[in-house]
């Protein structure tokens, strides 16, 4: 390895808390590819995490954000600037239904909001606890981790947040017996990124509206990973036809730039009433210009349409390859959110294909998740299925080779 690679690598090492184990340094990044030291080319089909929906250093959020950093980057919410309520004027619109929205500045934060607006309108009646789902991922904050249906990642950090319980997800009998007279918000991802790329039944989903509106619940739609056009609609409500009471933005909002933010609707937006909660951060101005920008090129630049038709055609490519190896148990998805769903880890398949310049990333311990920025155009798809097809055959072999 070159001798920057070993320098940061050494200065991390002794520097930066070790939460995590990161193999790869990229120095530069331009739409779906990225660049190592080495100036090696690699096609990425991790988008960070479901992050850079636009690819990498997209000339117009670039440009938004430089413009944005000479004009003014920061004033605080204590006062107005001109970029936050037009980007939240945009986001309600493209939500197609009255509403209002809270910025933040990350995905934990926005569920924290969320959490919040549904415990005030709750206790206002006596009711404090959030059903939420198994294997779902909200973040790593103390509340949202309460809400995240994986003990393993709240182990050792004791005492747990009162007030979540979680039932297994697309389980509507189990959901409607977990609505006690106590609850007063159910969340949930209408597709489960983190947990393995799983998708809502509809069907569920409309149950569930219903149970809600029944029982005064609110309903709560973590779009942090599924939302931005991820799966081929700009809300990921959108594409289940199921409007819920709140949900939240993350991830991709800014293309990268670390934003977050919660869209309530308007029968909901005096829950939070003046002062009751804030963001010293949150839609400052620099960060609102690039949302802008990505909303932008959602209106003009065929995104969405293009997620469909690359999601829809790397599907079926890859359900084809996958049938022919038996420890592929199903491709599932929606949009360009599609999961390998295998029947062990699927971490050394992951590193497989890095060998051969295609960055992935897992979902959970048995699934292999692709989530590249949606502006791939067919011939990345058809390079992505050419690495893994092959990457399938060399793992293959490799178990094999383990099995003797
Ligand atoms: C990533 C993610 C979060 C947490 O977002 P952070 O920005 O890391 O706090 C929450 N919910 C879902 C569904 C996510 O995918």
């Amino acid at each position: 390895m070159s001798e920057p690679f070993d320098r940061t690598t050494e200065i991390y090492g002794i520097y930066v808390l070790p939460t995590y184990a990161p193999k790869q340094l990229f120095v530069r990044g331009k739409g779906a590819r990225l660049w190592d030291d080495d100036g090696a080319e690699y096609l990425d089909f991790a988008a960070g995490i479901a992050v850079c929906n636009l690819g990498h250093c997209n000339e117009r959020v670039a440009e938004a954000i430089a413009a944005q950093a000479r004009t003014l980057v920061h004033t605080s919410n204590l006062y107005y600037n001109p970029v936050m309520p037009r980007l939240a004027q945009k986001l309600v619109e493209s939500a197609g239904f009255p509403g209002r929205v809270f910025f933040c500045n990350s995905g934990a934060e926005a569920n924290e909001g969320m959490i919040k607006l549904a415990r005030k309108y709750g206790n206002a009646t006596g009711r404090n606890v959030i059903v939420s789902m198994e294997n779902s991922f909200h973040g790593r904050t103390l509340a949202t981790l309460a809400a995240t249906g994986r003990a393993k990642y709240r182990k050792g950090f004791e005492p747990e947040t009162p007030g979540f319980v979680q039932v297994p997800f697309n389980d509507f009998a189990t959901l409607e017996k977990a609505i006690t007279p106590q609850v007063c918000a159910v969340m949930l991802e209408m597709v489960q990124g983190e947990g393995g790329i799983l998708p809502a039944d509809p069907e569920y989903l409309r149950k569930v509206r219903a149970l809600c509106d029944e029982r005064d619940v609110l309903m709560l739609s973590d779009e942090v990973q599924c939302g931005m056009g991820r799966i081929g609609t700009r809300f990921a409500f959108q594409s289940f036809g199921v409007v819920p009471d709140a949900l939240s933005m993350a991830k991709a909002i800014a293309n990268g730039v670390p934003m977050g933010g919660f869209l309530v609707r308007e029968k909901y937006a005096g829950v939070l009433t003046l002062g009751s909660h804030a963001s010293t951060f949150g839609g400052t101005p620099l960060a609102c210009a690039a949302a802008l920008a990505v909303q932008e090129a959602f209106d003009r630049d065929g995104v969405l349409e293009n997620c469909r038709e690359q999601g829809a055609f790397l599907m079926e490519k890859l359900s084809g390859i996958a049938a022919g190896f038996p420890f592929v148990r199903e491709v599932r998805g929606k949009g360009l959110m599609i999961g390998i769903v295998l029947d062990r880890p699927a971490g050394a398949l992951q590193s497989i294909l890095l060998k051969h310049r295609l960055v992935t990333l897992t979902a959970g311990e048995t699934v292999l998740r692709l989530v590249p920025p949606l502006v791939i155009d067919r011939a990345d798809a058809e390079e992505a299925v050419r690495i893994i097809a092959g990457g399938l055959q060399e793992f293959a072999a490799e178990i094999k080779e383990n099995e003797r």
